[in-house]
């Protein structure tokens, strides 16, 4: 071949290279990026099932998460778990709803122990609640008075209108004065003696006269008893009861018992002289009222040996002092204790003595 065909040759193909990149620059083909281009869409094509399962899901679930943002890969941090920042609304310490068949009642599930008159003398408390847990013990207000008439300033003496508010309210309370053999049956816890409501035995000393002219009526208009101490040397002094008056309390239902002949002190007389003081006021009063008077009453509260030793002798059965409290059978039977009304006091002073505890 000579070198005029060759440089024809060379010059043709040159020609047609150019024709071809000619023709691949019109149709638009970029040979800088076409090589990346088919990469990431390799990529994409590869992932895409992972993206699906991981970034999904945690791109929907964060609030605020903005979707443009590059595709989320497993190197972004997780949220925090949504257990963890969201209170809990019933933790486990709170307490169980109670059922309703455990709430408490108002009324106890036993009806409490009856308070009338089947309650027997073994449960019955000072304060009319009877329970049969209570103790045998017997415990018994006594309340003391002497004389009712008008002297202020005068203990021993309470004026008819503050014994009638006494009265009255022992009636409106449900006190029961009772008499001095019920008071006796109760104490010696008599088989079969039934209690009455708030027993109370109400005591009159010395047999003033005044007794029948102002306590009586006072008493009767309640149906009140009561239980007079008298001195029988004393009838023909007019200040104190005549058996006259003696045997109309009793027809009131007061009982007559004895408080020495003449109101004596007798720790300071003789065994001899103590013995007529008791022995004979007794006597008399048993012989001029038919009664049975053997319930002694000290004389001012006094009493000696001696005094316990004839009282027994003679076979008194019991003895009332002015000591203070409420009289019970645990008391020796010579030195019941009383509660001394003093007629000064108010009727609150008077409630609050009634209610105090032995
Ligand atoms: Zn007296």
């Amino acid at each position: 071949m000579n070198v005029r065909r060759k440089w024809l040759l060379f010059y043709t193909l040159l020609a047609g290279v150019f024709t071809l990149l000619l023709l691949l620059v019109i149709s638009g083909v970029n040979f800088s990026t076409a090589p990346i281009l088919i990469e990431v869409q390799a990529e994409e094509s590869i992932q895409s099932p992972v993206s699906d399962l991981v970034s999904k899901p945690m791109s929907v679930s964060i609030p605020g998460f903005v979707s443009d943002l590059e595709p989320v890969s497993t190197s972004i941090p997780e949220p925090a778990p949504v257990t963890v920042s969201v209170p809990d609304p019933m933790p486990q310490t709170l307490p169980t709803p109670v059922e309703f068949s455990s709430l408490p009642l108002d009324k106890p599930e036993q009806p409490p122990p009856p308070q009338t008159t089947s309650v027997t003398v073994d449960t019955y408390m000072p304060n009319g609640a009877a329970t049969p847990f209570a103790s045998s013990k017997v415990s018994i207000p006594v309340l003391n008075y002497h004389s009712v008439t008008i002297d202020p300033g005068n203990v021993v003496v309470i004026s008819p209108a503050k014994l009638e508010a006494q009265m009255k309210y022992l009636h409106d309370q449900g006190y029961t004065p009772i008499s001095l053999d019920t008071f006796i049956k109760l104490i010696e816890k008599k088989s079969g003696i039934v209690a009455p409501n708030k027993p109370v035995l109400l005591t009159f000393d010395d047999g003033y006269v005044d007794n029948v002219e102002e306590a009586m009526p006072i008493l009767a208009k309640y149906n009140f008893p009561a239980t007079l101490f008298m001195s029988p040397g004393m009838v023909e002094d007019p200040s104190y009861l005549s058996w006259e008056g003696a045997k109309q309390l009793q027809q009131a239902g007061w009982d007559i018992q004895p408080h020495g002949m003449t109101h004596p002190h007798l720790p300071k007389l003789s065994s001899e002289e103590q013995a007529y003081q008791i022995t004979e006021a007794r006597k008399l009063i048993e012989e001029q009222l038919g009664t049975q008077a053997d319930v002694f009453c000290f004389p001012y509260g006094e009493y000696n040996q001696t005094t316990l030793k004839l009282l027994k002798a003679h076979g008194f059965r019991y003895a009332f002092t002015i000591e203070q409290g409420y009289t019970t059978n645990q008391q020796s039977p010579y030195l019941l204790k009383r509660l001394f009304i003093n007629g000064e006091e108010s009727l609150k002073a008077f409630i609050n003595k009634l209610h105090k505890a032995n």
